[in-house]
């Protein structure tokens, strides 16, 4: 039998962190939001507020589940206030050093029985429950960005995750009313996985001059009725992320197939990462995206 969730514990109050707050209270679950910046945790609880009264005027929601939701979030400046939780993912800078220092401090905090899960977009699942005092209750819960709005969680079993332990994270999602997907503990999961070499090979087409941007992206969103061409997508997600995907994948499955375009390469050594920094493969600084090359 597994654990009934009722208490979660996030670590980290970042994008993903808040989100996963956010999602957790909207569907009547108390969170605990924890981040090493006590800043970041008064952040991430004026972002949720921001999003959840967004929703109110959107008419998603009405005005009572706002507040309620709000209510059930309260911030936890350390491991000890994650005691009584049900389960604790942590959701923190995507560093396996950082990652597995915070589980070898927290877990002396939590319930024997209590769950730990990470929300790690490539570092494996296995080298991180080893970190822990309790691989058999470890697992990868994998959101995606932005939380609140994407249908899918990915949850990775490591290899020594037990049933129990999956059951428990699978029934969690469901609460949330999102769906999930199991996959093993290999390099990228799934979605990443079967996502990103796309977008590498998207961005050999234009290096082998096949296509132009614009072409390449109206030909998959035409072509393959994709909601956004590759290029676009990749400037979304960030071509610094993009690249170490695209380098976990080569190194941890050590096939050729995987080589990280060098388009890609120079673009990310150019610091033209996309939508963040107002360039990539499209230049944002105007009223309408103009292609880079
Ligand atoms: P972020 O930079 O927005 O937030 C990370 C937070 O972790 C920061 O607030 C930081 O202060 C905090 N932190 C760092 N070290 C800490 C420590 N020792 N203890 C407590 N808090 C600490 O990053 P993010 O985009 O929210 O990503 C978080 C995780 O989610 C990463 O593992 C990332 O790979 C994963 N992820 C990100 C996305 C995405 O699109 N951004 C999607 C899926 C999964």
């Amino acid at each position: 039998m597994g654990i009934d969730i009722r208490t979660v514990g996030i670590v980290g109050a970042g994008q993903m962190g808040s989100g996963i707050a956010h999602v957790c209270a909207m569907a009547g679950l108390d969170v605990r939001l924890n981040d090493r910046d006590p800043a970041r945790i008064r952040n991430g609880l004026a972002t949720i507020d921001g999003n959840l009264a967004r929703q109110v005027a959107k008419g998603t929601i009405i005005e009572e589940q706002r507040r309620g939701a709000v209510g059930r979030i309260v911030a936890a400046e350390s491991f000890d206030d994650l005691g009584g939780c049900d389960l604790v993912i942590e959701a923190a800078t995507e560093d396996e050093a950082t990652k597995r220092q915070i589980f070898s401090a927290l877990c002396g905090s939590l319930r024997p029985d209590a769950l730990v899960a990470t929300n790690t977009s490539s570092i494996s699942i296995t080298r991180l429950a080893a970190s822990t005092d309790r691989p058999e209750r470890f697992i990868g819960i994998h959101f995606m960005n932005p939380v609140p709005v994407m249908q899918l969680v990915e949850l990775i079993r490591g290899i020594a995750t037990e049933d129990p332990t999956y059951e428990s994270a699978k029934a969690f999602i469901a609460k949330l009313g999102k769906t999930s997907t199991m996959s093993e503990d290999f390099p990228a999961f799934i979605v990443n996985r079967i996502l990103l070499p796309m977008i590498n090979e998207a961005i050999y087409t234009l290096y082998e001059g096949v296509g132009s941007v614009e072409s390449i992206d109206t030909a998959m969103k035409l072509g393959a009725n994709h909601p956004m061409g590759p290029l676009q997508l990749a400037d979304f997600i960030g071509l610094d992320t993009c690249l170490s995907v695209m380098q976990v994948l080569y190194e941890g499955l050590a096939d050729s197939k995987y080589r990280p375009c060098p388009l890609l390469v120079k673009y990310v050594e150019a610091g033209w990462l996309g939508r963040k920094v107002k360039r990539g493969f499209y230049d944002y600084r105007g009223e309408t995206p103009v292609p880079t090359r």
